[in-house]
């Protein structure tokens, strides 16, 4: 089971997504409302909520999934240009989907500080 969220709905392919990449460990597809020319959110197949509750034993998991990031952004042409990795964390940090996920935005200039 992956947990009870759209995305564990796409990672068991209940509901289609745009898949860019999948591995054992972790799923990327295209955000359904991109907030950025290129928007990719990579996922842990693992059903953890958010950052909060990620723990020490998730440490390669997470390593994994960042490096799957840089990756996907050299494979979308953004390395040289740059890009920005986000995780939206907790209702303040703006989170709607409680299955940990990085948004992987890019092929603009991104303002800062995002609001
Ligand atoms: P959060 O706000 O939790 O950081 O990000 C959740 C993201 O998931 C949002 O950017 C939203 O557009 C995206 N999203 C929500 N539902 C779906 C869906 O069904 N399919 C895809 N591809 N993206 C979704």
């Amino acid at each position: 089971m992956s947990g009870d969220t759209i995305f564990g709905k796409i990672i068991r392919k209940d509901i289609p997504a745009n898949i860019v990449y999948e591995d054992d460990l972790c799923l990327a597809f295209t955000d359904i409302s991109p907030q950025a020319p290129t928007h990719i959110l990579v996922i842990p197949k693992k059903p953890i909520p958010s950052l909060t509750e990620a723990e020490n034993a998730d440490k390669a998991l997470l390593g994994h999934m960042l490096l799957t990031v840089k990756q996907i952004a050299h494979d979308q042409g953004l390395a040289e240009t740059g890009y920005r990795v986000v995780i939206n964390t907790g209702d303040n940090g703006g989170q709607t989907v409680f299955h940990l996920h990085m948004h992987l935005l890019g092929g603009r200039a991104l303002q800062w500080p995002p609001g």
